[in-house]
C-alpha cells in the first residue's frame, strides 16, 4: 500500500501562504459540500486479536480528500467541525457508513467489532445517545459489535454527563475504549471511575518497546493496570514484527499499526475480511 492509497500523505497547511484563519474558515465552508460530494469517506484499519492472530476488529478514521489541497489530516479537519458545530454530521456520518460496513463483516466474522472514534465534545449532550441508537437500528447490528474510542481528556473527568453517558451506553453493551491513553491527564481516580472495556495505549509507548527498556516496563505494567481493572489491552502503532511478537509475548489483547494493516477504503477493507474468512475456512 502506498501512502497516498490510504490518504495518509497530508498536505498540512503552509503558513507563509494564508493564515490558519482563512484556511480554516475556507475549509469549513467547504466540509459540508465535501460531505454531500462523498469527498470526505472513511478508512478501516483492521485490529488484530494478539492470541489467535485473526483481524476481529477495524478502527473507522475519517478522511477528506480535498480537490485542490489533497488529503487533509483528520487532526485538522475534526477540530475544526468540533470548534464550529459540525462534529454532530461528521460523527454521523462515520457511524453511518462504519456500521455498514461492519453489518457485511459480520456475516462471515461474528465476533467483529467496529471502533468508532467520538469527540469528547459529544459525551456533553444525551444528543450522541440518539445518534448512535438510530444508527444501529438503522442498519440492524447488535450494539455488542460497535466500540466507542473515546480520546482521555480532563473535561471528561471532571463531569457527571460523560460518565452518565458512558455508563448507558455500556449497559446497551457498547465498548468504549479510552484512546490514546498515557498521553493526556487520566489519573488512577478516573480510570477507576470510567466504565471503559477497552484501555488504548498510545502509540508512542509501543514503537520503541523492543530497544527501550523503560518503554517495555511502561507497557508491560499498563497491560496488567488494564486486565486489573478488567479491560482489554489495545496496542497502537505496530510497526514491525519484532514489536508484535514482544507485545502477544506480554499479554497484550489486541494490536493495530502499520505491520498488521494499513487503513484503508471500505471495499479494499472488505476485500481483505473475506480473504481472511475464506483462508480460515480451507486451513
Ligand atoms: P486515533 O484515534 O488515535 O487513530 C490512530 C491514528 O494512528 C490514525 O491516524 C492512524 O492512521 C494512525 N496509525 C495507525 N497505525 C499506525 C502506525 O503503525 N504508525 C503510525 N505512525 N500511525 C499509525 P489518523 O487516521 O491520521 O487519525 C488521527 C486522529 O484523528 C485519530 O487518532 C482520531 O483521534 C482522529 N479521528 C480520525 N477519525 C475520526 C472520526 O471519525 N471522529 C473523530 N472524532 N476523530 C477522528
Ligand atoms: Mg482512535
Ligand atoms: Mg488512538
Ligand atoms: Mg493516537
Amino acid at each position: 500500500h502506498s501512502a497516498e492509497q490510504d490518504g495518509t500523505r497530508w498536505r498540512l497547511h503552509d503558513p507563509s501562504q494564508i493564515s490558519e484563519k482563512e484556511w480554516n474558515l475556507s475549509l469549513l465552508g467547504e466540509l459540508d459540500d465535501a460531505l454531500d460530494a462523498g469527498k470526505i469517506w472513511v478508512a478501516y484499519q483492521p485490529k488484530m486479536d494478539l492470541y489467535s492472530k485473526e483481524l476481529l476488529g477495524a478502527e473507522a478514521l475519517v478522511r477528506w480528500t480535498h480537490e485542490t489541497r489533497g488529503p487533509v489530516s483528520p487532526l485538522e479537519f475534526v477540530e475544526m467541525a468540533e470548534r464550529h458545530g459540525r462534529i454532530d454530521r461528521l460523527t454521523d456520518f462515520v457511524l453511518n457508513d462504519a456500521l455498514k460496513v461492519a453489518k457485511t463483516v459480520l456475516l462471515t466474522k461474528p465476533e467483529f467489532r467496529i471502533s468508532v472514534n467520538i469527540s469528547p465534545s459529544l459525551l456533553t449532550s444525551h444528543d450522541i445517545m440518539d445518534t448512535v441508537k438510530a444508527a444501529l437500528d438503522r442498519h440492524q447490528v447488535p450494539p455488542s459489535c460497535l466500540i466507542l474510542e473515546v480520546t482521555e481528556t480532563h473535561a471528561i473527568a471532571q463531569n457527571e454527563t460523560p460518565s452518565l453517558l458512558m455508563a448507558e451506553f455500556r449497559d446497551m453493551g457498547i465498548g468504549l475504549s479510552i484512546d490514546d491513553y498515557g498521553t493526556g491527564l487520566s489519573t488512577l481516580e478516573y480510570l477507576r471511575k470510567i466504565p471503559a472495556t477497552e484501555l488504548k495505549i498510545d502509540r508512542r509507548f509501543t514503537q520503541d518497546i523492543c530497544e527501550n527498556k523503560a518503554d517495555r516496563a511502561v507497557m508491560k505494567s499498563t497491560i496488567q493496570l488494564a486486565h486489573a481493572l478488567g479491560m482489554k489491552a489495545v496496542a497502537e502503532g505496530i510497526e514491525t514484527l519484532e514489536v508484535l511478537s514482544l507485545l502477544a509475548r506480554m499479554g497484550c489483547d489486541t494490536g493495530q499499526g502499520y505491520y498488521i494493516a494499513r487503513p484503508m477504503d471500505a471495499k479494499a477493507f472488505l476485500a481483505r475480511m473475506a480473504a481472511e474468512a475464506e483462508q480460515l475456512r480451507h486451513g
